[in-house]
């Protein structure tokens, strides 16, 4: 893995879903005992079995052994279309790029969107799978073939979206209102949610009154949910600061400005932002990534170039955050007598995202739904441990959508078992071994999927 992908997949998400497997190993024994215990309404999961079966099985190989990077989805956008037609939604693609909204209107009531992202990575897969990815593909990127891989999952999320749309389609006589189902482009690069939305989604489609979306998480037993009050994904921000200098010789101090000076006073400076700015329970992290200056002994610069990225867990943390770094850089550079044109200048990328705020009625609603249909002992509250980025957050943010964004588990009971043993270790997101059980992750997938939606839009009577 070269340092161009590891940049590319530094803002992407999972990261934190891998983190809970010390945290939830004592319940893996609890969710293979009691599977089939506590549920209400045993025809959805068995219709869900028989679909899984008959054509999700199949759907989940052909998704994982054809993957495309971010923005060139047009093949797996074209097959979820299809599928997503079959079930009498009306399909338009070619939203924000490869992206596609599946539309289906039943009557009265409220419309609700539910999200699947479609990307793969550029990961050469050794997980040794029989339906292992041995796709390549020019990286529209660097322009170099590369390998890729559904090393996040993604193509769980796209199967069990297609099992939705049939169980919503076969039930409508259940609930009332619309359904938006969204195939995303782009997770990875954290632009999909923004391409779709800048291409006038809920103008042209509608806007929902609840937003859903789940990931499959290789750290949480498979077919477990886990969903969170708060945030389960960072908001992400990339900042860039320009640091000004006046050049000199490298004798002669005083005849110039000093821009990598000035830098390292800003770097341990934006320290304080955290430490000193925030309450200390509120978390927050401003990572200098990169520091550029200068070229050779003897010379003093007239620029330095920072790189950092910024994360919180809420929009008002990200304000003071974000001014925070402008505030330091240019009243520093004043410090050091620069003139006003030549502060730091403080550039703020457009890939960033907010974070991933979950809606706490909606959480312990649906929390409640899923308790009551799958049981209590399916369903767990873990807070993420990590800062990891979403770009879900594009949809609910502005305008502010009531939104639950949740995880089902992945790795299976036997993996954990053998993992605690001494054995392999549960490969994270975005690894080259990563592998997903796939029947219990879509199948659960679909089965909380539709739970919700049916609680969300109930039928008039
Ligand atoms: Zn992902």
């Amino acid at each position: 893995m070269n340092s161009s992908i590891i940049q590319r997949l530094a803002g992407c998400a999972l990261l934190s879903a891998a983190l809970a497997v010390g945290t939830v190993s004592t319940a893996t024994n609890a969710a293979t005992d009691t599977t089939t215990n506590g549920k209400k309404d045993n025809s959805l999961a068995s219709s869900i079995e028989a679909d899984y079966r008959d054509r999700l099985g199949a759907l989940f190989t052909h998704f994982h052994r054809n993957p495309e990077l971010s923005f060139t989805e047009f093949k797996t956008a074209k097959r979820l279309a299809e599928e997503l037609r079959q079930s009498g939604f009306e399909v338009t693609e070619g939203v924000g790029g490869t992206g596609l909204v599946a539309i289906m209107k039943n009557g009265p009531g409220p419309l609700v969107m539910m999200r699947a992202d479609m990307d793969g990575l550029p990961v050469q897969e050794k997980s040794g799978l029989s339906y292992a990815s041995n796709a390549t593909q020019i990286d529209p990127i660097t322009n170099t073939e590369v390998p890729v891989m559904h090393s996040c999952g993604h193509d769980v999320h796209i199967t069990s979206l297609a099992g939705t749309a049939k169980q919503m389609s076969e039930r409508r006589d259940q609930w009332s209102g619309t359904l938006m189902l969204l195939g995303q482009p782009a997770e990875e690069r954290i632009r999909g949610a923004k391409a779709m939305m800048d291409d006038n989604l809920w103008q042209r489609f509608g806007q929902p009154d609840y937003a859903l979306a789940f990931h499959v998480g290789a750290g949480f037993p498979a077919g477990m949910i886990n969903v969170q009050e708060g945030s389960p994904f960072a908001g992400s921000d990339s900042v860039d600061i320009i640091v000004h200098g006046i050049g000199a010789h490298g004798a002669s101090p005083h005849a110039g400005k000093d821009p990598i000076l000035l830098g390292s006073q800003i770097v341990v400076a934006l320290q304080t932002l955290v430490s000193r700015e925030l309450p200390p329970r509120e978390p927050g992290v401003v990572t200098v990534g990169s520091f550029h200056g200068g070229t050779k002994h003897n010379i003093i610069s007239d620029q330095a170039r920072l790189q950092l990225t910024v994360r919180n867990t809420n929009l008002e943390t990200r304000d003071t955050l974000l001014k925070g770094i402008k505030r330091i850089a240019e009243n520093l550079g004043r410090a050091a007598g620069l003139p006003e044109e030549l502060l730091p200048e403080v550039i703020y990328s457009k890939s960033s995202t907010p974070p991933t705020v979950n809606d706490a009625p909606l959480v312990r609603r649906l929390k409640a739904v899923w308790q009551q249909g799958i049981g209590e002992d399916q369903v767990m509250s873990v807070g993420s441990q990590g800062m990891g980025a979403e770009d879900f957050p594009y949809f609910t943010t502005e305008p502010a959508i009531p939104s639950v964004y949740f995880t089902v588990g992945g790795t299976s009971p036997e993996q954990f078992k053998a993992a605690a043993e001494g054995g392999p270790a549960i490969a994270s997101h975005h690894s080259p071994l990563f592998k997903i059980d796939p029947q219990p992750a879509v199948t659960r997938g679909v089965e909380a999927t539709v739970l919700a939606l049916l609680d969300l839009m109930p039928a008039a009577n």
